[in-house]
């Protein structure tokens, strides 16, 4: 990695990390104030993108440094309101590199698209007739979407699912058809929608059934992506406990999530920190991406880790997370969004699939700090001092007073706005 001008990249001023990286060439040749104003959503586009806009709602934007995914390296936009994510992510990458980085794998890009008919009254008849019009239903679905045919994409086969009638659940039975799309780099809830909107009628007709609706499925199980690492346990040793110690509660840990449903949810929310602040800053859906990684998280049945640390047989710690991730390089905000422009050019313009890999391994790295201290140092060390600064520019500390009172702060017994505002007030005397 080209870690000269990057190096301590966290101790810098902003104006000198945007001087780092256009050093580093990830920025075009622009001034600093250039590149700050081309962040900026311009009225104009955000009152085109939402209804009944009033104004723009900002998030810190970040940079997760030492990613080495697939061989590549990797500087990762980060947008979230968490203090400790980003360091947390700068910091398993920079271990999970010394191990040789990350390696993924990504199924072929292949979304759902859902019709669900009620009233069937006879199934076999019903089921017979929509797999004997597999070839129309796709011709159809493509006619109504020609221009993703012409780029390579479009649909390209049915399932049937038959749900039986539920009397506990009040729910009649269902005859729900997945169209299965391919739709390139595009996350394809458009293009999915319009299709099976117009897939409907014709299903109606040939099987006598009356249409809920069509509409895409958020649960996207034929868009996978994996992560993996390999980390050897001379690596691992923390403050006193050996790296077999360390990998064996971490895999320890990971076991509890996979067992309990209530230690599961906090994990996969520490692994969805990373996956959103990149999801987020890439202009895609970050509801698209949560519902569905929660909905794989229960594929069992029960609700578990999407991740999974194991020992390897030579004694290294393995580590493994998979989850949908239908996310775009085109559609939706993207392309109209300054910031996600910004972030697709710092990634270097990945194709839909790479941004999946980086993606993914983002979130294994997230899991991996979270894990790692919780059973060494405990989470708190380090968020709390990183919420140390939070609240003290919630107590109306600027400039280096923010600094002072967050020092100030870690000192304290209990660290909360009452005590942040009364140091600030005392540094303002003292000041005097
Ligand atoms: P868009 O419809 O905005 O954009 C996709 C379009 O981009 C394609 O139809 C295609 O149009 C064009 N395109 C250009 N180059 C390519 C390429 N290489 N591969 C594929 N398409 C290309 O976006 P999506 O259909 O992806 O929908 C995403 C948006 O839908 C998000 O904003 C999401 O929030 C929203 N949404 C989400 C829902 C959900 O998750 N349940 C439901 C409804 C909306 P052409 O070929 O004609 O140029």
């Amino acid at each position: 990695m080209r870690k000269s001008k990057l190096d301590r990249f966290y101790q810098r001023t902003i104006d000198e990390r945007i001087e780092a990286l256009i050093a580093e060439n990830y920025l075009e040749d622009q001034s600093i104030a250039e590149f700050k104003d081309s962040l900026i959503l311009p009225a104009e586009v955000a009152n085109h993108m939402i209804e009944n806009q009033i104004g723009t709602y900002h998030l810190p934007l970040g940079l997760g440094l030492h990613f080495l995914i697939d061989g590549n390296e990797y500087l990762i936009p980060m947008a979230t309101e968490e203090p400790s994510v980003i360091a947390a992510a700068c910091f398993a990458a920079k271990t999970i590199r010394r191990a040789g980085g990350f390696t993924t794998e990504v199924s072929e890009r292949v979304m759902i698209g859902q019709i669900a008919l009620k009233d069937i009254k006879d199934k076999v008849k019903a089921i017979d007739a929509v797999k004997a019009a597999e070839e129309e239903i796709i011709t159809i679905a493509n006619e109504a979407h020609p221009s993703i045919v012409k780029r390579g994409g479009g649909a390209c086969n049915i399932k049937l699912r038959w749900i039986d009638e539920d009397i506990e659940q009040d729910t009649p039975s269902l005859l729900v058809i997945h169209l299965h799309v391919k739709t390139l780099e595009a996350m394809g809830a458009n293009i999915i929608n319009t299709m099976v909107e117009a897939v409907k009628p014709y299903l109606e007709s040939i099987t006598d059934g009356k249409a809920i609706m069509g509409i895409l499925s958020n649960y996207a199980t034929e868009c996978l992506a994996t992560a993996r690492c390999h980390i050897p346990v001379d690596i691992l040793a923390r403050h006193g406990l050996s790296g077999i110690e360390v990998r064996d509660r971490i895999i320890e840990a990971s076991q509890f999530a996979i067992a309990d449903p209530y230690r599961a949810v906090t994990n996969n929310k520490g692994i969805m920190n990373g996956i959103d602040a990149l999801v987020i800053a890439t202009g895609n859906d970050s509801r698209a991406i949560e519902a569905g990684a929660h909905a794989y998280a229960a594929r069992s049945g029960q609700y578990r880790s999407l991740s999974k640390w194991t020992k390897a047989d030579n004694g290294d710690l393995l580590g493994e997370l998979s989850l949908p991730l239908p996310v775009g390089t085109v559609g939706g905000s993207i392309s109209i969004h300054p910031g996600a422009k910004f972030t697709h050019q710092i990634l270097g313009f990945p194709d839909a699939k790479q941004l999946e890999s980086i993606i993914v391994s983002l979130g294994l790295a997230q899991n991996f700090a979270a894990i790692r201290a919780l059973v060494t140092d405990g989470i708190q060390k380090g968020h709390m001092a990183l919420q140390a600064k939070s609240l003290a520019i919630s107590s109306g500390a600027t400039g280096d007073e923010i600094q002072k009172v967050a020092r100030a702060l870690r000192r304290e017994k209990h660290m909360n706005l009452k005590t942040a505002r009364e140091i600030l007030l005392k540094l303002r005397e003292d000041d005097q």
